[in-house]
């Protein structure tokens, strides 16, 4: 038997008014067409691509890994011109990988062209039409996936991430090998849930989600169900078919047990009053500033300019607020923003600098630049390779500014350290994260300062520009005319 894998993970805000081009693939990110180099890849990441392998692999399966393609950073919706090179390589790789027994696609499920909402199922029905396959197609997808019904159509079993920070991977990979193993044929159902929970309070670990992810794992035990996916949506895109998602996938002979799927629906869709974004005033936070925290940095979290849900990392909003007390405060302050032309200003040795979106304008001590690279050693994305591009670091009295080229994973101490700044003996470091800072700085809940100022993922949704269907969703509307909708797989 024989499986052909392939892997295309980009997420998109729409709100982020710049489309992304091939080279958040293929210079930022991981573009590989070539199996060898797939292969060699995936034997040292903590992939997708990995868990499938070792799966099949011990099962006796032949396989042919044929593309990845990873991006470095979320973003905007991709460029036309990217889109289509990345799917006509998908497909042409696909096809080439052929004959096959199963096709197993890791996806992330918000990926977002210019033109197309849903590249993800885009590509799904040109596997089904153009190619003509037929065969037993396994879909994996992230835990902030917009479920489609084209994704209901066209692939026959679903597995997703578990966890948010994500740390499974491997994991991940490893269930979509087994659904690809498994006996018999399925069937599918998804209930789709008018609601975009805040990603503040959705890890996997405490609070609202992790709540529904333990009766997601109850249900299965309970009713012989194969996997059930719950998919709280990547609430930054003005899409249709917008909403939270519950997928199950089942085997023909047991059938889906709908009783538990809209139970576990209403329960997931009845939280909603107590979702918390958990976002601090900044007199609060300023208060915390006064005095050094024994257990480790503040964390800093600009939850709205945060460039792990697709926003640009331009906006200087702690720096503007933290510019007034710079000699006062009681330890270093790290902070980050992109801003290319500080960078430029830094290397020419200016001393005054106008940074950010909106602009603030300061002085400052260049005290380094360089290029920063650096591999993430907390809990989060560990030993992965990121890049800030050109970067310099800017003193003002106890703020440190790190200003780079572009958009970068930011909650991992070694995102400083390659500077050459200490977080670990600052008074607090900023973050442009929703969560990942939880597992990259190895801290509680009780560490984090998350405030909303200008940027592409806002907590409060109801600021954000949506036109199109998801006005019909909560919190955009207090009560959603039709909460939960119940989708089914010709089966
Ligand atoms: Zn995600």
């Amino acid at each position: 038997m024989k499986a052909a894998l392939a892997q295309f993970i980009f997420e998109s805000n729409t709100f982020s008014p710049e489309p992304a081009h091939i080279d958040v693939f293929k210079k930022g990110g991981v573009w590989l067409d070539a199996e060898d180099d797939v292969r060699a890849w995936a034997a040292g990441t903590d992939s997708q691509m990995h868990g499938s392998l070792d799966v099949l692999e011990a099962a006796g399966w032949q396989t042919a890994p044929c593309f990845v393609a990873m991006c470095g950073s979320p973003a905007g919706r991709l460029s036309e011109a990217c889109f289509h090179e990345i799917g006509d390589t998908l497909l042409a790789r696909v096809k080439a990988a052929g004959p096959f027994d199963v096709l197993i696609l890791h996806l992330h499920g918000a990926a977002c062209a210019v033109g197309e909402d849903d590249t993800e199922g885009h590509i799904l029905e040109k596997v089904r039409t153009e190619l003509g396959y037929s065969g037993r197609l396994v879909l994996s997808l992230d835990l902030h996936a917009n479920f489609t019904r084209r994704m209901l159509d066209y692939a026959d079993a679903v597995t997703a991430y578990r966890t948010f920070p994500h740390m499974d991977f491997s994991a991940t990979g490893e269930r979509a090998a087994r659904l690809a193993l498994h006996p018999g044929s399925f069937s599918r159902a998804v209930a789709k849930i008018a609601a975009l929970m805040p990603p503040a309070d959705s890890t996997h670990f405490e609070g609202n989600l992790s709540k529904i992810i333990d009766r997601a794992r109850q249900l299965e035990r309970e009713t012989g169900v194969v996997e059930v996916c719950t998919l709280p949506v990547q609430p930054w895109m003005d899409v249709d078919e917008m909403g939270t998602s519950i997928v199950v996938t089942t085997t023909a002979e047991e059938g889906v047990p709908l009783t538990g799927l809209e139970d576990l629906a209403q329960q997931w869709y009845d939280q909603r009053d107590a979702w918390q974004s958990h976002l601090t005033d900044w007199p609060t936070i300023l208060s915390r500033l006064e005095y050094m925290n024994n257990d480790g940095p503040w964390v800093l979290a600009d939850t709205a300019d945060a460039t792990a849900g697709g926003s640009s990392g331009h906006s200087a909003e702690a720096l503007r607020l933290l510019l007034p007390l710079k000699d006062d405060l009681p330890g270093k302050v790290l902070l980050w923003i992109v801003d290319p032309d500080t960078v430029q200003a830094a290397r020419d040795g200016a001393t005054c600098f106008t940074t950010g979106d909106p602009a603030v304008q300061w002085e400052g001590r260049v005290v380094w630049t360089g290029e920063g690279n650096y591999r993430a050693r907390g809990k989060a994305y560990t030993g992965q390779a990121f890049s800030m591009g050109e970067a310099a670091v800017i003193e003002a009295g106890q703020l440190q500014l790190v200003a780079c080229s572009y958009p970068a994973i930011t909650a991992d101490p070694a995102f400083y350290e390659c500077v050459g700044l200490a977080p670990n003996d600052a008074l607090a470091v900023l973050v442009k994260s929703i969560g990942g800072w939880l597992p990259g700085y190895d801290a509680d809940r009780q560490r984090g300062l998350l405030f909303d100022g200008p940027g592409a993922c806002s907590m409060n949704f109801a600021n954000m520009p949506f036109t199109g269907s998801a006005r019909g969703v909560f919190p955009l509307a207090s009560d959603p005319e039709q909460p939960i909708e119940i989708w089914r797989s010709e089966a």
